[in-house]
C-alpha cells in the first residue's frame, strides 16, 4: 500500500529533533500507544516537539498570514514527513495555568453547568433574616393588601433610599416637584420643606408618602376605594422600584410587597438570578472584599516586628528600621511620651495597649512642638499597619505591603468567594459554594439523591442541566479526580492531576472524535485502582475514534496498550534510536528492549487487561 493512503496509521519519517536517530515510527489510529524509554531517551522529543508540533504548525496554516502574525512563528519540525496526522490536542504536564482564578470547577465546566442550574432553580433567602424570599404581581400585591388590610386605614409608601448615607436634598427636591407632600425619613413622617436635607453622614432610610388610604375589603363594591388603592399601588412601585411598602396607621407597623424577589420583613430585594450572578470572576457575582479569589492579603503582625525583643529605637519595627529623625519617629516619640512608654524599652515588655498604639494608631491628634513652625501643631498618628495598606493602596510601594503581609480566607465571604446576595440562593438547602466547596465524591452522592429534595417546579427546570452536571462529575470520578474539589485552585493542581481533569473536560465533549490526544504520563500521583480507571479512559477514548499517545512509565498501561513504541536504550546522545515497535506482545519478543523485557514477565504471568475487558 502507497503510504499516503494509509488511512489506518499515522507514520513519522526521518524524526530527527533533538536527539532522535532519523527514526520512523508508526502509530496506529483508533489505538492507545505507548511511548516508553528510559529518560532522555526521546519520548517528548517524538511526541510533543515532532508530533505535536507538527500538527499544531499545519493547523496555523490554516490560518491567513494577519492571524499569524499574532501567533508567533511556528517552526517546521525537523522531521521528513509525517502522514495520516488528524487534529492534535497535547494535555501536557507542563501547561499549567497561571490565572489564579482558574479552578478546578472553571476548566471542567461543572462550575458553570452548576451556575445555570442555581439561576434556573434555585430558592432565594434573605441574607438578613433567613426567610425565603418572595415575589408578586401587581394584582397579587392588590389582593394580599385586601386580605391584610381590608377596612383600616393605612399609608402607602414607596422606598426611595435604603441604609444608604448622604444629605439627599436634590432628592426631596425633585419629590417635591413632582408633588408629594410628604415623606417617611427614618421612621418619622416629614412635610418637605424647601432644602430639606439629612445629615450625610449618616445611614438613611428615605420612602415617599404616595397615598393615605382606607384599604377595601375583599369583594367590595368595584367603585372608587378599590380603583383608588390599585392606582396608588401602581404608582408607588414605579416610584419604589418594584418595592413597595405599607404601613398601618393604628399600629406603625411596616410591611413590604415586592415585584422582585424581596424579604417580606426587610424589604431587600435581589435582582432576577442570571449564571453572572454565580460567578466569582463577574462583579455581579463576586465578593466585593476579595474580587471573587476567597483570599486577601492581611497585614501580618509578625512580620512587622520580626524580633520583638528589640526597642523600637534598635529597629523593631522592620519597615521603619533603627531610630532616625524623620516624621514617623518623632510622631512615635510624641506618642510614647503621652502614652507613658519609653522608646528604648523591648518592643515585647510594652503592655498590650502601648503595642496596641504603635500598630493601629490612635484618633487622638498628637501635638508636635516642632510642627508649629510650619504653623501646624498637630497631627493624628494613624499605626503602622496604616502606614503599610495606604502605601499598597497607593501602588507605589506594593512591595513593601506584600512583604509585611499574609495571605487569609476572606473575612467576609470565608472563602466562599461570591457575595452574600449570590450565597443566598438554595437548592435542597445548599448554596453554590457548598457544592463547590465538595470534593467530586460528595457532589456525586448529593446528585444522586437530589431528586426527592427539589420540588416540582425545580425538578420540571433542573432535568437537562442535571444530566450535564452528572456526566460531568461522572468522568471527573472516571479519571479518579473524586477528592477534588472545584473550587481548588488550577494552580495547586499537579501535572498528573491537571492532565487529568483535561482529560475528562474532553470526554465530555461530544463531539470529540478523530482526534489526536498526547499526554505526558498522566498517571502521576495516581492509585493503583485509579490507574485501572483511567486506561479504561484512554481506551475508550480510542475505541470513540480517537487516537491516544501517552508517554508512560507505568506498567499497568503499558501492558493494556494497543502499541508500544520504545525508544532508548539510554537518555541523552546514547539514546533517540526506536528499539522496538508494535503490539505488547512484538515488543515483549526484542531482546534489545529494556520495556519489551519488563513486560515480558507480566505478559506470560497474567493478562490482567484483557480478562477485565472480557468480563465487561
Ligand atoms: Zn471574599
Amino acid at each position: 500500500m502507497h503510504e499516503s493512503l494509509d488511512l489506518e496509521n499515522i507514520h513519522v519519517y526521518g524524526a530527527r529533533v533533538h536527539n532522535l536517530k532519523n527514526i520512523d515510527v508508526t502509530i496506529p489510529r483508533n489505538s492507545l500507544t505507548v511511548i516508553t524509554g528510559l529518560s532522555g531517551s526521546g519520548k517528548s522529543s517524538l511526541a510533543f516537539d515532532t508530533i505535536f508540533a507538527e500538527g499544531r504548525r499545519r493547523y496555523m496554516e490554516t490560518f491567513n498570514a494577519y492571524a499569524r502574525q499574532f501567533m508567533g512563528d511556528m517552526e517546521r519540525p525537523d522531521v521528513d514527513k509525517i502522514t495520516g496526522l488528524s487534529p492534535v490536542i497535547s494535555i501536557e504536564q507542563k501547561s499549567t495555568n497561571r490565572n489564579p482564578r482558574s479552578t478546578v470547577g472553571t476548566i471542567t465546566e461543572i462550575y458553570d453547568f452548576l451556575r445555570v442550574w442555581y439561576a434556573r432553580a434555585a430558592e432565594a433567602y434573605s441574607y438578613e433574616t433567613g426567610e425565603k424570599m418572595v415575589r408578586y404581581t401587581e394584582d397579587q400585591i392588590c389582593d394580599l393588601i385586601t386580605k391584610q388590610y381590608g377596612g383600616k386605614k393605612v399609608i402607602v409608601l414607596a422606598p426611595v433610599v435604603r441604609g444608604r448615607k448622604g444629605h439627599y436634598r436634590e432628592l426631596f427636591e425633585q419629590i417635591r416637584r413632582k408633588g408629594y407632600l410628604q415623606v417617611r425619613v427614618d421612621g418619622d413622617i416629614k412635610d418637605i420643606i424647601i432644602n430639606m436635607k439629612t445629615d450625610r453622614y449618616k445611614v438613611h432610610n428615605i420612602e415617599i408618602v404616595v397615598d393615605k388610604i382606607i384599604v377595601p375589603t375583599n369583594g367590595a363594591e368595584k367603585g372608587g376605594g378599590m380603583e383608588r388603592m390599585r392606582k396608588s399601588v401602581k404608582t408607588a412601585l414605579a416610584l419604589g422600584k418594584d418595592v413597595i411598602m405599607l404601613l398601618d396607621a393604628e399600629t406603625g407597623e411596616a410591611r413590604h410587597y415586592s415585584k422582585l424577589l424581596m424579604c417580606p420583613t426587610t424589604g431587600i430585594s435581589y435582582k432576577d438570578p442570571a449564571p453572572a450572578n454565580f460567578s466569582y470572576n463577574s462583579p455581579t457575582g463576586f465578593c466585593p472584599t476579595c474580587k471573587g479569589l476567597g483570599v486577601v492579603n492581611r497585614i501580618d503582625v509578625t512580620k512587622i516586628i520580626p524580633n520583638p525583643k528589640l526597642s523600637i529605637k534598635k529597629g523593631a519595627i522592620d519597615p521603619l528600621g533603627k531610630y532616625k529623625d524623620n516624621f514617623v519617629f518623632r510622631q512615635l516619640e510624641a506618642l510614647a511620651e503621652r502614652e507613658g512608654f519609653s522608646l528604648d524599652t523591648p518592643f515585647e515588655e510594652l503592655t498590650p495597649e502601648a503595642q496596641d498604639v504603635v500598630l493601629n494608631g490612635s484618633p487622638e491628634p498628637l501635638h508636635l512642638d516642632w510642627m508649629r513652625m510650619y504653623g501646624a501643631g498637630a497631627s493624628t498618628y494613624d499605626g503602622i499597619v496604616k502606614y503599610i495598606e495606604n502605601a499598597a493602596d497607593d501602588d507605589e510601594d506594593d512591595e513593601t505591603a506584600l512583604k509585611y503581609s499574609a495571605e487569609c480566607t476572606c473575612p467576609d465571604c470565608k472563602g466562599n468567594r461570591l457575595n452574600r446576595e449570590a450565597l443566598s440562593f438554595r437548592i435542597a438547602d445548599k448554596n453554590i459554594a457548598d457544592l463547590a466547596m465538595m470534593d467530586i465524591a460528595d457532589l456525586r452522592v448529593f446528585l444522586d439523591e437530589i431528586d426527592d429534595k427539589l420540588t416540582d417546579r425545580q425538578r420540571k427546570i433542573s432535568g437537562e442541566i442535571l444530566k450535564e452536571i452528572k456526566t460531568r462529575v461522572g468522568f471527573m470520578h472516571d479519571v479518579g479526580l473524586d477528592y477534588l474539589s472545584r473550587y481548588r485552585s488550577a494552580q495547586t493542581l499537579s501535572g498528573g492531576e491537571a492532565q487529568r481533569i483535561k482529560l475528562a473536560t474532553e470526554l465530555s465533549r461530544r463531539e470529540t472524535g478523530r482526534t489526536l490526544y498526547i499526554l505526558d504520563e498522566p498517571t502521576t500521583g495516581l492509585h493503583f485502582a485509579d490507574v485501572h480507571k483511567l486506561t479504561e479512559i484512554l481506551k475508550k477514548l480510542a475505541s470513540g475514534g480517537n487516537t491516544v499517545v501517552v508517554i508512560e512509565h507505568n506498567l499497568d498501561v503499558i501492558k493494556c496498550a494497543d502499541w508500544i513504541i520504545d525508544l532508548g536504550p539510554e537518555g541523552g546522545d546514547a539514546g533517540g534510536t526506536l528499539l522496538a515497535q508494535g503490539t505488547p506482545e512484538e515488543v515483549a519478543a526484542v531482546e534489545s528492549s529494556y520495556t519489551g523485557q519488563y513486560i515480558k514477565k507480566t505478559l506470560e504471568r497474567t493478562y490482567l487487561c484483557e480478562e477485565k475487558q472480557d468480563d465487561e
